[in-house]
């Protein structure tokens, strides 16, 4: 497996597609690479320890002190000076005088001297003097007056000394690290109150078309619920980028730019979708093309043939129109969106989603010049030795959600291959990280395979 490759992970997909074939159409990979030249990482700023848990380290931290910052306790017993106790048992137990008593929090401690002991409590300081702390179940528990120790402890037995967990001045975390709950503690156990983090890319997501209802109401006659919208949020969101959805806008371009404009104070990044086909009310592409910044171009795959990309306001805050059937702006998203989503955060690695080669259980045609992204499900079954299988999973129509939902990958098939045999080995993107293990292999895919009459 590798993180690390495009969107297919293979060599041959460098490759540019004959251009007698698809004149003016770029490659999958062009497109990636003019998308991620302009896209620049989030300035770090300085954040609020809890604020910046689930984000992305962006300095080195050294430690600024010592952890433990002082020996102190480790048990709730008596501080006592080894040669005082030594020898003792059962039958012959070591009477102390106990001459303090040492919570934790305690300010000052006073030295113990011969045949003295203090009760101590856990995490509170070890007092001059003491070499050990004997654990309360060894002795009588008495609070003060005299105590019996009936063991004898090893040499400094149950102190937690100064610097043994962190020393002050060590390195800690290094810069790229995600902040989860045990860095941020202990970057609290050091005292850190404030660090430089990459902030979440603030992505604003607009959905267009008149035929949008937001889901939950009922859609009147023609109109649909808005997929596109929701499925961006979340995939956004899964990216690592904090979301801000837009309700659904009309087909309007002045309302669409106004409603672009509205947003550009909040955006790190924007994406549209629907509006950028040639038919009439195609108004992302009618509101965005006079600007001189957002260009609409063709991509050589499918689904998601037309795809936008500039830059709008002042600071150029990215904008990608994908189209509006909804496996094609899931896919561009994936594509193109998420790894600039991934940029932005300044993310090193893990631009791209692990790509496998897998043996594909099914036959099916593919457009020819176009870099066929097919909905699949992949799956390493029991005793394989390995061996990755996938299966095309629902049909190849753009506007299909039902195959897309049980899709854990997209089977990426070259641009030159018009057709996939069973037994095929082809490029997947995992979509959900490593495949799953199955007892048996997977179910028969449907016997016509995807079809791909008319899609985009
Ligand atoms: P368009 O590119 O605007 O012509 O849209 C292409 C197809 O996708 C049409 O069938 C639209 O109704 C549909 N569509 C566009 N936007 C959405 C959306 N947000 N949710 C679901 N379907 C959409
Ligand atoms: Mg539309």
């Amino acid at each position: 497996m590798n993180g690390a490759t495009g969107p297919t992970g293979r060599d041959s997909d460098r490759r540019v597609v004959g251009s007698a074939h698809v004149p003016a159409m770029r490659s999958v990979e062009q497109h990636l690479a003019d998308v991620l030249a302009k896209i620049r990482p989030l300035p770090p700023f300085e954040q609020h320890l809890l604020d910046a848990h689930g984000l992305q380290l962006a300095e080195d931290v050294i430690a600024p002190r010592d952890v433990p910052l002082f020996d102190n306790s480790a048990m709730d017993g008596y501080a006592v000076r080894r040669i005082d106790v030594r020898g003792a048992d059962q039958d012959n137990p070591a009477v102390l005088t106990v001459v303090q008593e040492i919570p934790a929090g305690a300010a000052t401690t006073t030295e113990i001297g011969p045949g003295e002991c203090g009760r101590i409590m856990t995490g509170a300081p070890v007092p001059p003097g003491a070499d050990a702390v004997v654990p309360v179940e060894w002795t009588d528990g008495a609070a003060d007056g005299t105590v019996r120790i009936y063991r004898t402890p090893d040499e400094g037995a149950h102190i937690r000394r100064v610097g043994e967990d962190v020393r002050a001045g060590q390195p800690l975390l290094s810069a790229g690290t995600m902040l989860g709950a045990r860095q941020i503690g202990l970057l609290a156990a050091v005292s850190r109150d404030l660090v430089a983090v990459r902030p979440s890319p603030r992505v604003v997501i607009i959905s267009t078309g008149s035929e949008l209802v937001e889901p939950g109401t009922e859609p009147g006659p023609g109109q649909i619920p808005d997929t596109n919208g929701y499925t961006l949020a979340a995939a956004a969101r899964e990216a690592g980028a904090v979301v801000y959805r837009v309700g659904v806008v009309a087909d309007d371009a002045k309302l669409l730019l106004d409603t672009i404009e509205d947003q550009l104070i909040r955006a790190d990044l924007i994406v549209t979708t629907g509006g950028v086909s040639v038919g009439a009310y195609d108004v992302v592409k009618e509101a965005l093309s006079g600007l001189g910044t957002v260009e609409f171009g063709r991509v050589a795959m499918q689904p998601g043939m037309p795809q936008g990309f500039g830059v709008l306001g002042p600071e150029e805050t990215p904008i990608f129109t994908l189209p509006g059937n909804p496996v094609s702006a899931y896919v561009g998203f994936e594509l193109f969106v998420r790894p600039a989503i991934r940029k932005l955060s300044g993310r090193q690695d893990g631009l791209h989603r692990p790509v496998v080669e897998a043996v594909c259980l099914a036959g099916f045609k593919s457009p020819a010049g176009k870099r066929q992204f097919v909905r699949g499900v992949v799956v390493t079954p029991a005793g394989s030795d390995g061996r990755i299988e996938v299966r095309p999973v629902g049909g190849s129509g753009s506007h299909l959600m039902g195959g897309l939902a049980q899709a854990n990958c997209l089977i990426a098939v070259p641009e030159d291959q018009t057709r996939v045999e069973a037994g095929d080995v082809l490029p997947v993107i995992l979509l959900d990280g490593t495949p799953p293990e199955t007892a048996a292999s997977a179910a028969p895919a449907s016997p016509e395979g995807p079809s791909n009459a008319g899609e985009r």
